[in-house]
């Protein structure tokens, strides 16, 4: 078919006012990003309210649509057609969209933004409905149809699609400035950071890594993770700094009942030395209320209290379920799940204390030098970017 386009529809930046026309080139900036890391080089550009893409002739449709509908800021996506705006073209381009799908029934949706078109949408639907019955001897049916078939009509063009997806909504990452992401290789962090990355934020994954007591796997599971992340942004910044030195040295101040929290707050005190080079604006965590012993609300206290900058805990309210459902969705899941070894448990006691106060551990902490062990931490922390995973694509 000729003219093929991919629509994208954005919901929440049409509310952004005077700053609108930013938000949907920053929009139009992470599409032609994330396309350009899955190989694809398209014509992205505004029209009729709306964004086109336009791919190279050797991409499939569903190629595209498959790496913008992960793309913060994206309401929908429709691929289909563009065609001049004459009845006659609609009609033709309707009967070529609606052969290519599989057989069953079908519904036709128009809307006009060109208030002076001869037809208003409800006649719109009704002749196109009656000569793609007609050429192709579908059914119409108005409730629970198979297909819907979407039509707009604008002044200098118009669209015909089907096969509409729903893409993440929120706003284009880049229209939040930095945050420092804290990603654990748990099932939560990296839904918690995605979940902010939908909120425009630009994150900046950050890693404590236990060299000593971790290996190589779970280096390559964060890097998997951000792989999946960076679909959202088109390449995912991560921060792997080495956490053994700030253990040992907890591990020999601290008691074992109280060193889950004293690992959580020396990462903070690292996490404040990285934002100020990054010029980031707060940290992300995937704290649960109650979900586990460094969670509970006294122990959040305690841990929370040292953090510098805002922190956002996306996940507070949400139970597992929920957590895992999203994770899913996200792509994060299995990645998730396959074992590691998990630095926060090095060398804690196996019922670890719910209930701390912020001056009994700042009590525990003072032979600590944590200048020197910040310093030291920093003085090692490895940078990279990760390109996003073309294997995740169908
Ligand atoms: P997750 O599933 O994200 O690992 P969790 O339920 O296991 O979370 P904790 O181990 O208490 O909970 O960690 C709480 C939060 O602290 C994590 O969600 C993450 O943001 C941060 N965190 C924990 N360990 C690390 C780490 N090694 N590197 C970076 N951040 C970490
Ligand atoms: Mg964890």
């Amino acid at each position: 078919m000729a003219n093929r386009r991919v629509f994208i529809h954005y919901a929440e930046i049409g509310l952004k006012g005077g700053n609108r026309s930013r938000f949907v080139r920053r929009l139009a900036d992470r599409l032609r990003e994330a396309l350009q890391a899955a190989g694809i080089r398209c014509q992205v550009r505004r029209s009729e309210s709306r964004l086109a893409i336009t791919p190279p002739a050797d991409v499939g449709l569903e190629r595209v649509v498959d790496v913008v509908r992960r793309v913060p800021g994206v309401a929908h996506v429709l691929p289909g057609v563009a065609v001049d705006p004459a009845i006659a073209s609609i009609e033709e381009a309707a009967v070529a969209v609606m052969q290519e799908l599989p057989p069953g029934t079908f519904k036709v949706e128009s809307r006009r933004s060109d208030k002076q078109y001869p037809l208003d949408s409800i006649a719109i639907s009704r002749r196109v409905a009656a000569l793609v019955h007609e050429r192709t001897e579908r059914v119409a049916r108005v409730r629970g149809p198979d297909h819907v078939l979407r039509i707009h009509v604008g002044a200098k063009e118009a669209w015909v699609g089907a096969a509409r997806v729903a893409g993440p909504g929120g706003l284009p990452v880049g229209s939040a400035r930095p945050l420092l992401g804290f990603l654990s290789g748990g099932l939560d962090s990296p839904v918690a950071l995605w979940k902010m990355m939908r909120r425009g934020a630009e994150v900046i994954g950050v890693h404590f890594h236990n060299r000593t007591m971790q290996g190589r796997a779970v280096r390559e599971k964060i890097e998997d993770l951000c792989s999946v992340l960076a679909w959202s942004c088109g390449g995912m910044p991560l921060r792997v700094v080495p956490f053994e030195g700030c253990q040992r040295a907890i591990v020999g101040a601290v008691p074992a009942e109280f060193r889950m929290i004293v690992y959580r707050r020396a990462m903070f005190r690292i996490a404040s030395a990285i934002a100020f080079k990054e010029n980031a604006y707060g940290y992300i965590t995937g704290d649960s209320l109650g979900q586990v012993a460094s969670q509970t609300s006294e122990n959040l206290r305690s841990i929370l209290e040292v953090a510098d900058l805002p922190v956002y805990t996306p996940l507070i309210g949400s139970d597992k379920a929920e957590i895992m459902a999203r994770a899913r969705n996200v792509g994060t899941y299995d990645i998730s799940n396959r074992p590691h070894e998990d630095c926060c448990s090095f060398m804690i006691a196996p019922h670890p204390a719910t209930s701390s106060h912020p001056a009994q551990i700042a009590e525990l902490e003072a032979a600590l030098d944590w200048e020197a062990l910040v310093t030291e931490a920093i003085s090692a922390m490895e940078a990279q970017t990760v390109a996003p995973d073309p294997a995740l694509l169908a």
